[in-house]
């Protein structure tokens, strides 16, 4: 029997309603001779209720309590959501983390899959029953209850469709994964196609769909992912691996980021040593440091830039006014009003003139180039945030709308 993982986020279960209207698509598969296995995420809004009730009983509230607390979403949601199913003739059964069972690690609000037990579900489905799981939650094997951090839903709907060998349709409130955000860029496409390697630069970069974890699994067992809206029947978004990607085009898609800071140690004696010297004491502190820049030297002095995650950005400093004064830098400049634009394709690998195109655009709105990083698949520039929206809309419609850039056929 051909089986079928269909997770529902939280605008798809928000009210009875909306559970009502959600059965046509599991039905529907149902119908079509699916083995259909459904995975719930809270009803929207529950999780955050939960987090703030937790804070006031406790601002920091215990990590493993407040996994049994917020596990309760998701056990809400199926159990509703079958007890409608169950009323229009769907035999659906609702089962939580620990009765399927989805095994994790004991990192309590952050917790990993290590392993997921199919025979029950399988049992239910070879009865013609439609299993109904609880996202989010699973269970260490000492038996406590955990959750896999937000978004964790897409996980373990990625994780059973690992574990079942099916396909994985992930139902939500956009129609799919589009070349730039629709709210920035009217001219926007829905992607019909995309590779993993490109969703998780799409995702890392700022488009947040599905929780980055679960397309890195996706990733790693080539499950086969549809992205699309519950609330109509238009085909979404496939996540697929690359040799089944067949449009090809150089840039699928714009990102935006806007979640950075950059910080400059200026004038800093240029020697050896001195880069080890700022960046140690960072990595210790466990901040990720993303972009880095090194000027030119001038008499034996460079500035340093690099860019770290906002919510690190004031930690970062502190550790690096430190080193300044030890290195004998003259000083340390914060900005946090830089935005990270980036364009995204595994159509780069074999097309030239791409960077150059990029840089080009921008120059021709005056839009300065604060630092550059590359992969293969990505080009990635920090431009001051005020010019962030007209960057994305420029770049779209030279390499999306226009198609401005030439591709080497092997
Ligand atoms: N309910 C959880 C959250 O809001 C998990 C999920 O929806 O995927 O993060
Ligand atoms: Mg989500």
């Amino acid at each position: 029997m051909k089986l079928l993982v269909q997770k529902f986020g939280g605008t798809s279960v928000a009210s009875i309603e909306r559970m009502e209207q959600i059965t046509k698509y599991i039905g529907r598969a149902y119908d079509e001779g699916y083995g259909v296995v459904v995975v719930s995420s809270a009803m929207a809004g529950v999780t955050d209720s939960l987090i703030d009730l937790a804070k006031s009983a406790d601002p920091v509230p215990p990590e493993r309590e407040m996994d049994v607390l917020l596990a309760t979403g998701e056990q809400q949601a199926i159990a509703l959501l079958s007890m409608i199913l169950r009323k229009k003739g769907y035999p659906a059964v609702s089962l939580c983390g620990w009765q399927v069972p989805i095994i994790t690690d004991d990192v309590h609000t952050k917790a990993r899959i290590k392993k997921v037990g199919v025979n029950r579900i399988k049992s239910l489905i070879a009865e013609g029953k439609i299993p109904v799981v609880a996202g989010f939650q699973g269970i260490t094997e000492g038996g406590d209850i955990t959750t896999l951090g937000r978004g964790g839903s897409d996980t373990t709907a990625v994780a059973l469709a690992v574990a079942l060998n099916c396909d994985c349709e992930i139902y939500t409130d956009v129609n799919g994964i589009y070349t730039a955000d629709p709210r920035i860029v009217s001219n926007a496409k829905k992607i019909d196609y995309i590779s993993y390697e490109e969703m998780l630069e799409m995702a890392s970069l700022g488009a947040k769909v599905m929780q980055i974890r679960s397309v890195e699994f996706a990733a790693k067992y080539g499950v086969r992912i549809h992205v699309r809206s519950s609330f109509s029947d238009e085909e979404g978004t496939w996540i697929l691996p690359e040799e089944e990607v067949m449009e090809k085009v150089v840039v699928r898609g714009i990102s935006l980021d806007t979640s950075e800071s950059r910080i400059t140690v200026v004038k800093v004696p240029d020697k050896p040593g001195i880069a080890a010297k700022i960046f140690k004491p960072l990595g210790e502190a466990h901040i990720v440091v993303d972009m880095i820049v090194q000027n030119v030297s001038h008499q034996g002095y460079t500035d340093m830039s690099f860019t770290v995650n906002r919510a690190d950005a004031q930690k970062a400093e502190e550790i690096v006014r430190k080193t300044a004064k030890e290195i004998g830098a003259e000083d340390v400049v914060r900005d946090d009003r830089v935005a990270k634009v980036s364009i995204i394709g595994i159509g780069m690998r074999s097309s030239y003139g791409t960077a150059a195109k990029m840089f080009e655009v921008l120059a021709n709105k005056g839009i300065n180039i604060m630092a550059i990083s590359t992969s293969e698949i990505k080009i990635s520039c920090l431009i001051d945030e005020k010019y962030a929206e007209l960057a994305v809309r420029e770049l779209h419609s030279t390499f999306i709308e226009n198609e401005e850039v030439k591709t080497i056929e092997a």
